[in-house]
């Protein structure tokens, strides 16, 4: 596990009650390792967003984030996510009530919409503001429940050649046989003005840290739209060129700033969370994600509402899985996984959900 490798932050931080409100799984086995980051980075809990629109890597994101709401240390929140269709031409006509409904009975406390990745959306072609999303949109509106939506990428990733590294590494450039990003502002804007009590956090500051009047505008719109940190490092490079501009942001949209860093996704480990904290926190100059950056030294009132209040405002406390509604959420993941070019690794990873479900007496 890569704890300390890419940033000079390190230091003893202040305890604060703080929820990572935006991780990632993969596989049960490897998702243990968020003990470690748990303990290690003194977290009181994490947020698992589940990914199996993304790809079948994360099929079986949705049953083994209730497993791990019973074996993780912590308070462990899922939001889960819907499935890929079939056939790409299938998505128009999932029924993404039903599927939502399923989630939170079974014990997510949100739900991960991922549609408007480029690439997702690209192969799906489900504009967010689309009939097929409404039905689902009004039954969390009415329940209260949160979105956590990815919506585009950094504006960075449609500039072809020079879209930084990690754009690259993952397929991650667009040209113009993509959405452009304006496209997404838009339809983010048209669901919230439908719905007004949903509340919808949008992931990495809706990309518009490149936009700060634009996105203090947006805030100011919508009541119910809220914003996690989670990098995108190049937001951090933006905070650092304007430290007085966005120390006024922070105040100023204290109440709908959520903590959050991807753990997971690209490995369990904790510079991100010292990184992070070392920013919010400090004033002074320092190494991470390979860049030079400048803390922006927040008020601790502000910070305990970044950290830990803002989310269970929304939120709060977890969910206790449906066993029973567990199971049968294994029973769906199998039967894709059983579909899927990665079904040997699904199957394995099934396999070691159907033994802890076995140990807590459920019998599949
Ligand atoms: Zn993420």
């Amino acid at each position: 596990m890569d704890y300390f490798g890419k940033s000079d932050a390190l230091t003893e931080h202040k305890y604060y009650p703080i929820i990572d409100a935006h991780i990632h799984i993969r596989t049960l086995k490897r998702a243990l390792n968020q003990n470690d980051v748990l303990k290690q980075s003194g977290l009181r809990g994490m947020c698992i967003q589940c990914l199996p629109r993304l790809s079948d890597e994360f099929l079986t994101n949705n049953v083994n984030s209730m497993l791990l709401k019973l074996l993780l240390q912590g308070e462990i929140y899922s939001f889960g996510g819907f499935y890929r269709p079939e056939v790409p031409a299938g998505a128009q006509t999932q029924n993404y009530l039903q599927e939502a409904e399923q989630l939170i009975e079974m014990g997510c406390d949100g739900i991960k919409m991922y549609d408007a990745k480029p690439l997702v959306r690209k192969e799906l072609q489900m504009p967010l503001d689309c009939e097929a999303f409404e039905p689902m949109y009004r039954y969390l509106e009415k329940e209260g429940i949160p979105i956590m939506n990815h919506v585009g990428d950094p504006a960075n990733f449609w500039d072809g050649d020079n879209a930084p590294e990690i754009a690259k590494q993952y397929g991650w450039t667009y040209d113009r046989s993509y959405i452009h990003p304006e496209n997404y502002f838009k339809e983010v804007s048209v669901v919230l003005a439908r719905h007004p009590d949903l509340k919808m956090i949008l992931a990495h500051f809706f990309f518009l840290s490149v936009d700060r009047p634009r996105l203090e505008a947006f805030l100011d719109r919508f009541d119910n739209a809220y914003i996690d940190i989670t990098p995108g490092t190049e937001m951090y490079i933006d905070f650092t060129n304007e430290p007085q501009q966005w120390n006024e942001f922070f105040a100023k949209y204290q109440d709908r700033i959520i903590f959050g860093t991807d753990n997971g996704f690209f490995g369990e480990k904790c510079y991100e969370i010292d990184a992070m904290r070392t920013f919010l926190e400090g004033e002074r100059a320092f190494d991470a994600w390979e860049m030079h950056i400048r803390g922006i030294g927040l008020d601790e009132s502000v910070l305990r509402k970044i950290y830990y209040d803002n989310f269970k405002g929304i939120v709060h406390e977890p969910k206790i899985p449906d066993l029973a509604r567990v199971a049968k959420e294994y029973k769906q993941a199998l039967e894709k996984a059983l579909k899927s070019q990665l079904k040997d690794d699904l199957i394995e990873d099934l396999n070691d959900a159907r033994d802890v479900l076995a140990r807590l007496g459920v019998n599949l």
